[in-house]
C-alpha cells in the first residue's frame, strides 16, 4: 500500500495563471520558467498549458531535448547556458537558445562549427553576483558575439536580486537601483529580458522586452507579505494526505 499522499496538479489554474501575466506582461515574449521540473510539478504533464506562453526556459540541456522530442517547436532556453563544449552539438541540433554568461562560453562558441543558427542572450550581472557580466561589458561582448559566423544575438538578459513588492530594510537594492547597474545598455540597440514574476506583477519600470515568469505560473506569491491570493493567483499544486 502507497503512503496515503498524493500532489494533485490542476491544469486550469496553470492556464489561469499564466493568464494574468499575460495581462500584466501585455504583448511581450513570455518565457515560461521550467527549470526543476516545472518547480517539482511535472513538465512533461503541463506541456500543453505551457504552449500557451512563448518559450520555455530551463537548465539543462537534456531537459530541452527531451521537450523537442515531445514536439515542443517555440524556443526553448538554457537559462544557465551551456556547461560544456560538448553541449553545443545538441544546442546546434535541436535549436536551442543559450545564455552566454563567461568568457570560456565565447571561446567555445568561437571553436565549434554551428551548421544552424545559434540564438544566444547575454547574461549581465546587476547586482544577484550569481552569473554574469559586468554592465559595463556589455557593448564589448555584444561585438565579440557579433562576429562569430551563425551566432545571433538575441537580447540582455538579467535576474533581479530582489524584485519583491516589498523591500525588507536589509539594504538591499529595490529594483529601480539594480537598473541603475545596467545604464551602459541605454546606448546600445538590443532587446532585453529583465523581468521574473516579481518585476511582472510590480515593477513595470523594468518592463522593457521579454518576461521570464517562474513562480507565479504555479501560483505562488513571490512576496512573503502578500498572499497569492491577494494576488489572484491559484495554486497549481494541491497537496493531500490521509490524517
Ligand atoms: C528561476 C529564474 C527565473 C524565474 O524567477 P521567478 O522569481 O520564479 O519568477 C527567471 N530567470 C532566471 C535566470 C531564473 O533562474
Amino acid at each position: 500500500m502507497p503512503r496515503p499522499i498524493e500532489a494533485l496538479i490542476d491544469k486550469h489554474a496553470l492556464q489561469h495563471n499564466i493568464a494574468l501575466l499575460r495581462e500584466k506582461a501585455g504583448k511581450r515574449f513570455m518565457w515560461s520558467v521550467v527549470k526543476a521540473d516545472a518547480y517539482g510539478h511535472g513538465l512533461h504533464g503541463l506541456l500543453d498549458i505551457f504552449k500557451l506562453t512563448d518559450g520555455l526556459a530551463l537548465l539543462d540541456v537534456d531537459e530541452a531535448v527531451a521537450v523537442r522530442n515531445l514536439g515542443w517547436k517555440k524556443p526553448v532556453l538554457l537559462i544557465e547556458g551551456f556547461f560544456t563544449y560538448d553541449d553545443l552539438n545538441k544546442v546546434d541540433r535541436y535549436g536551442i537558445d543559450t545564455l552566454i554568461h563567461s568568457d570560456w562560453q565565447i571561446e567555445d562558441l568561437k571553436k565549434f562549427n554551428f551548421k544552424n543558427k545559434a540564438r544566444v542572450h547575454i547574461k549581465l550581472n546587476s547586482g544577484m553576483n550569481r552569473l554574469g557580466f559586468l554592465p559595463a561589458r556589455a557593448k564589448t561582448v555584444k561585438e565579440e558575439l557579433e562576429k562569430i559566423p551563425m551566432v545571433e544575438v538575441v537580447d540582455f538578459v538579467t535576474h533581479f536580486a530582489n524584485s519583491e513588492l516589498t523591500y525588507p530594510a536589509d539594504g538591499k537594492l529595490p529594483v529601480s537601483g539594480q537598473l541603475n547597474n545596467l545604464v551602459s545598455l541605454e546606448e546600445l540597440p538590443c532587446a532585453k529580458c529583465f523581468s521574473n514574476s516579481g518585476a511582472i506583477l510590480w515593477h513595470p519600470e523594468a518592463a522593457d522586452g521579454a518576461v521570464r515568469a517562474g513562480i507565479a505560473l504555479y501560483g505562488v506569491s513571490p512576496d512573503g507579505n502578500k498572499t497569492s491570493e491577494e494576488l489572484g493567483l491559484t495554486s497549481v499544486m494541491t497537496l493531500r494526505a490521509g490524517i
